[in-house]
């Protein structure tokens, strides 16, 4: 699919740049997390494997394609949790969600956003909400079938 001409100069950059980064893009071994989430309005897909040991995530693995958008927002996300704790990605997945229902955030809410800042502008196309959320959703799944 082609990227949206109208999203904000400043942004495209950093998701095109963040959408080849491919340091993540590779299979994990017995993964303890595993999901795959798609996204029919897009066509995007993604497929996420996180080790985890002691609720914390010491590797994670996103395969994916389709637009640039779902696959910076993998990229994204696996960048900002790697070694991170469960908790904190689920706090991580409850604010980047606001973001993009056009929720307003807290400083403090603001300041965890980190590079996820660069998918921002996505919120004022909402077909493209999906798109950026679809990484998310699926880790959001994964983790909760793991806690199980
Ligand atoms: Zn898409």
């Amino acid at each position: 699919m082609p990227f949206d001409d109208a999203l904000d100069e400043l942004y495209r950059e950093d998701i095109l740049y963040y959408s080849q980064n491919t340091r993540y893009r590779r299979e994990l071994k017995d993964p303890d997390i595993s999901n795959s989430g798609y996204n029919p309005l897009c066509g995007d897909e993604v497929s996420l494997q996180l080790k985890v040991e002691e609720d914390i995530i010491k590797e994670i693995g996103v395969i994916g394609r389709g637009c640039s958008i779902s696959q910076a927002s993998g990229s994204i996300l696996a960048e900002q949790l790697s070694g991170k704790t469960l908790e904190e990605a689920k706090i991580l997945i409850e604010i980047f969600k606001k973001l993009m229902h056009g929720k307003e955030l807290s400083a403090e809410e603001l300041d965890k956003l980190g590079e996820l800042e660069a998918l921002s502008g996505v919120k004022k196309y909402p077909v493209r909400i999906k798109c950026a959320l679809l990484a998310w959703a699926t880790l959001d799944e994964g983790i909760k079938s793991y806690k199980k």
